[in-house]
This record gives C-alpha cells, sequence and structure tokens, in this order.
C-alpha cells in the first residue's frame, strides 16, 4: 500500500522514554499530518467495513484516538478497556504481567454482549501482554474476538504469538 511509507515516516522515535534503552514510538506526530492520520483511518475502515463488526474495543489510552474514526466508520459501537478505577460503573477485570509486577484492565459489565464481533484496536504491541488480556476480557464475557489492530507491531518481540491465534493486522512494523 503506497500509504504505508509516509504514516510510518509521521511517527516519531523518542529515545530514552520513559526510561533509559527504550525507543519509544510516538504517535502524537501522526495525528498532527492530517494525511497520515486520515490514511490511517481509512486503511483500517477499508478492512473492516464488511467484516460485521458490533464492538470496536479500544485500549487505555492510545486505542481511545485510533478506535473512534473506526468505530464511526463501520457503525460499530465503541467500548473502552481502561486502567483500574477508571471507569465509575460496575467492571469486570482482567491482570496481565509486566516485566516487574502486574497490571490490570477494566470494562464495564454489559457494555459487550454475548456473541457480539469485537475488534481490539491500540497503537502499538510490543509483548503483546496488553492486547492478550483485552482478548481474554472479551471472552470471559462470552464475546467473540475477531481481529486485533495496531498501527505498529514491535515485531521482534514477537507478541503476536500470545494472541491465542487471534488474528493481528498491523500497518508499521518497527524491529
Ligand atoms: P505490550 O503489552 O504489548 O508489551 O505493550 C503494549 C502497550 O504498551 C500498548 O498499550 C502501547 O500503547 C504501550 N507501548 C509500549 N511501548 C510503546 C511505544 O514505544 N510507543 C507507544 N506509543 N506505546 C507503547
Amino acid at each position: 500500500d503506497p500509504r504505508l511509507a509516509h504514516i510510518k515516516e509521521s511517527i516519531r522515535t523518542i529515545p530514552g522514554f520513559p526510561k533509559a534503552g527504550i525507543l519509544f514510538r510516538d504517535v502524537t506526530t501522526l495525528l498532527l499530518d492530517h494525511k497520515a492520520f486520515k490514511d490511517t483511518t481509512d486503511i483500517f475502515v477499508e478492512r473492516y467495513k464488511d467484516m460485521k463488526i458490533d464492538v470496536v474495543v479500544g485500549i487505555e489510552a492510545r486505542g481511545f484516538i485510533f478506535g473512534p474514526p473506526i468505530a464511526l466508520a463501520i457503525g460499530a459501537k465503541f467500548v473502552p478497556q481502561r486502567k483500574p478505577k477508571k471507569l465509575p460503573g460496575p467492571v469486570v477485570g482482567e491482570e496481565y504481567e509486566l516485566e516487574y509486577g502486574t497490571d490490570r484492565i477494566e470494562m464495564h459489565v454489559g457494555a459487550v454482549q454475548p456473541g457480539e464481533r469485537c475488534l481490539i484496536v491500540d497503537d502499538l504491541i510490543a509483548t503483546g501482554g496488553t492486547l492478550a488480556a483485552g482478548i481474554r476480557l472479551l471472552e470471559r464475557v462470552g464475546a467473540e474476538v475477531v481481529e486485533c489492530a495496531c498501527l505498529i507491531e514491535l515485531s521482534d518481540l514477537k507478541g503476536r504469538e500470545k494472541l491465542k491465534g487471534k488474528p493481528l493486522f498491523i500497518l508499521v512494523d518497527f524491529e
């Protein structure tokens, strides 16, 4: 796809954030570039518009940037999966492993119904722990995870192997 080179160039790399040794891929510069942001949304919409997706699930925080425009364009609802203690209503949660310790994501009870077809959206997959927890949470409430979509894959980290065989669609690979 000829649009992908420009999308990749619009992503800024910041060494040493949030700590030494990490090359942080910063998508806020993509958002400043109308063509890059529009093309990103268009590519996802072209892929998902006829896949009968009921729910676009966005993972905090940058899944909240890319998920809603896709949901609006394909006629799906949008559901956030959030860090602990952010959602005001009753929640279901799922823990996942970090390098040191654990983290947790939560979703409102009843936001996703059994049998609904879900697309999970985030900006980036690294180890895959976050998306894997998102999949488990949706499957626990009886939903069907059709696919995961990320703007960026850090493919050396082999995160896609953690996704229980769910397809992962990405636009840009940083090795
Ligand atoms: P994982 O659980 O796959 O190891 O980490 C993915 C999560 O961490 C995503 O929610 C993503 O937003 C965040 N993340 C990790 N590294 C980066 C990075 O370099 N850039 C951005 N934008 N997000 C990152």
